[in-house]
């Protein structure tokens, strides 16, 4: 099976709306503190280059999370791998995802962290799919919605390949 990728976002594209995020979440905070809280393992690649767009007082934490197996259908099961390695009590917080499908995974993530009493809660997502959204999910950052197609890259995986593409494709088998 030979495998085509075609390009959905390319590196300029991306590079350019992580810097209108960082420079938004830069005015918006002022000089607050804020804590950026990385849903693994897809989100590594964007929130490394959103931390470096963001001036703030800004404190990087992580968040292990499964929802998908090896296919690429949501099961709507979340299951934490790696909890966060400090309190977010009274902090302000941005959950800081790859994309958003079905909605299950973030607002799932964002009941269990208001739990533990962060001052606000934010969503911060390079892509969202409303196509398949299954629960209302408010983004309060989104870098680009798009169509219900599979993609790649940047972070995200296709059974654990692909993540270190530098853009957004989407696979065509050939
Ligand atoms: P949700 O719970 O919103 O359906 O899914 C969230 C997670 O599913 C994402 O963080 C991501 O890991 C995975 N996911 C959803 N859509 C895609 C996609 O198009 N490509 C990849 N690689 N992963 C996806």
């Amino acid at each position: 099976m030979s495998e085509n990728i075609v390009t959905m976002l390319d590196q300029a594209a991306i590079a350019q709306r992580v810097a209108e995020l960082g420079a938004q979440i830069t005015a918006e905070y002022k000089d607050r503190p804020l804590v950026l809280i990385v849903v693994l393992k897809g989100s590594f690649v964007f929130a490394a280059d959103l931390a470096r767009a963001i001036d703030l007082p800004l404190r990087i934490d992580f968040l292990g999370v499964r929802s998908y197996g090896e296919g690429t259908e949501s099961s709507g099961v979340v299951q934490i791998t790696q909890d966060l390695s400090r309190p977010i009590e009274g902090e302000d917080v941005i959950i800081v995802e790859d994309i958003v499908d079905t909605g299950l995974t973030v607002a799932h993530l964002v009941d269990l962290l208001r739990t533990r009493q962060p001052r606000s809660v934010k969503i911060c997502s390079l892509l969202h799919k409303p196509a398949r959204a299954r629960v209302h999910v408010a983004v309060d950052y989104l870098g680009f919605t798009i169509e219900d197609k599979f993609v790649i890259g940047y972070g995200l995986d296709f059974a654990e390949r692909y993540r270190n593409l530098p853009y957004i494709g989407v696979v065509e088998r050939a």
